[in-house]
């Protein structure tokens, strides 16, 4: 088996990683970069010329598959149902455009064969939905991909039971390490999140807004329960609602727009983009959960409202009444959070206070995960620290982008 980590063996985002054996070619991942860096290594015509048997996609964030406009629709590309769901989503969003793939769903710990390769996925617990590592076989060896996964989610379960109950033999390891030696962050898991979201909504001061992601679905599902034990309501876009429910043939945990204590906020750009994707119908059946500004004023103290900060903001702001003194529980990656924001939320008298926990592990759990794969050799991806894998790791080796390993 080789081994040609094409992008990610020194960054976060853009993973591209390739496998082959004498009859198969495989990628695994094929993402959008997140940092201009002068790669010259990655060819992406050189890449995608050649012939592709098959794509693994660990999850739906685009540093993971946005690259895959650029594939030919017939090459299959395998993913889980909650990321399939997410990705058809974000194409009628996002300006990002992949609608013509051959989508395989796969499922977890249900090994299927593409050529010489022999997949297993695993379900991890990551900021993204139904995300997934991958055990890879072929040629008498094995590799272990983590894909970007925690131990501190609503997931956490799953790491345990990796680590419990490791693939035995690995002969290599390629594991992410987003978050290595980074282990500042206030908020240490996402039920310590939600336990803070719940004291602000408790105070009752005014409006509480939440920036994040929706389709950080963990988070979702912090804010709603936050909602519940706070006897508080949950505002959320038409995009939100439609996400979720995308996601309800995944999951019946996930909350709905017609669950106690949620509400709809009508936008037109998500009307329209519902309407130009033909789901006009859907527009009448959130309309029964349809909440305004009058109601949304009426009990703004009691209220958390999914945002974003984007041109809306400032007219959802204009069209709260005495909206000095509310609340923003900023909870996504700061490095979106601009001084600009900040500026903007303190000539408004508005609350910024940072709410987040990661998506990725932290060092201590990246140890335990290595640990027990206990692998030949670890590789380091998905990382801006990979020199000082060694520092933490046994068995380290590091490629360069483009470099070629014979297992
Ligand atoms: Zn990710």
């Amino acid at each position: 088996m080789r081994l040609i980590i094409h992008r990610g063996a020194r960054e976060i985002g853009g993973s591209c990683v390739e496998l082959k054996t004498k009859n198969t070619r495989l990628l695994i991942d094929f993402g959008l970069p997140l940092v201009e860096n002068d790669n010259k290594s990655f060819d992406l015509k050189a890449i995608i010329d050649k012939r592709i048997d098959g794509i693994l996609i660990s999850h739906s964030h685009l540093d993971h598959y946005g690259l895959l406009q650029y594939i030919d629709s017939n090459i299959p590309v395998y993913m889980s149902q909650g990321a399939k769901s997410l990705i058809d989503v974000s194409k009628l969003f996002l300006p990002v455009k992949i609608d013509n793939i051959n989508a395989q769903v796969i499922g977890n710990k249900q090994p299927f064969q593409i050529g010489d390769f022999k997949i297993t996925p695993y379900l991890v617990d990551h900021s993204a939905f139904d995300a997934f590592a991958f055990l890879i076989e072929a040629e008498g060896k094995r590799l272990f991909y983590s894909g970007d996964f925690r131990a501190h989610g609503r997931k956490a379960v799953l790491f345990k039971q990796l680590v419990d109950n490791p693939p035995k033999d690995i002969d290599c390891l390629l594991m992410e390490g987003s978050a290595l030696g980074r282990d500042d962050a206030q908020y240490k898991t996402e039920s310590e999140v939600e336990k803070r979201f719940i004291e602000i909504l408790k105070e009752r001061a005014n409006i509480t807004f939440l920036f994040a992601s929706s389709q950080n679905i963990d988070r979702i599902v912090s804010a709603y329960r936050a909602c519940l034990k706070a006897d508080s309501i949950f505002v959320i876009d038409i995009y939100t609602a439609f996400i979720l429910d995308k996601l309800s043939k995944v999951s019946k945990r996930i909350p709905q727009f017609n669950w106690k204590n949620i509400r709809v906020k009508f936008l037109k750009s998500h009307a329209n983009a519902l309407v130009k994707a033909g789901y006009r119908d859907l527009l009448f059946t959130y309309n029964k959960s349809k909440i305004d500004m009058i109601e949304i004023n009426r009990n703004k103290n009691k209220i958390l409202m999914l945002t974003r900060d984007n041109s809306v903001f400032p007219l959802i702001i204009k069209g709260i009444k005495g909206v000095t003194g509310a609340r923003i529980a900023y909870s996504m990656w700061d490095g979106y959070l601009t001084e600009e924001f900040r500026k903007f939320c303190k000539s408004k008298g508005l609350n910024l206070e940072y709410i987040h926990t990661s998506g990725h592990a932290t060092t201590e759990d990246l140890k335990t995960f290595a640990a027990a794969l206990k692998p030949k050799h670890l590789i380091p991806i998905h990382t801006f620290d990979a020199e000082k894998y060694p520092k933490w790791f046994e068995n380290v080796k590091i490629l360069r982008d483009g470099e070629e390993l014979v297992l």
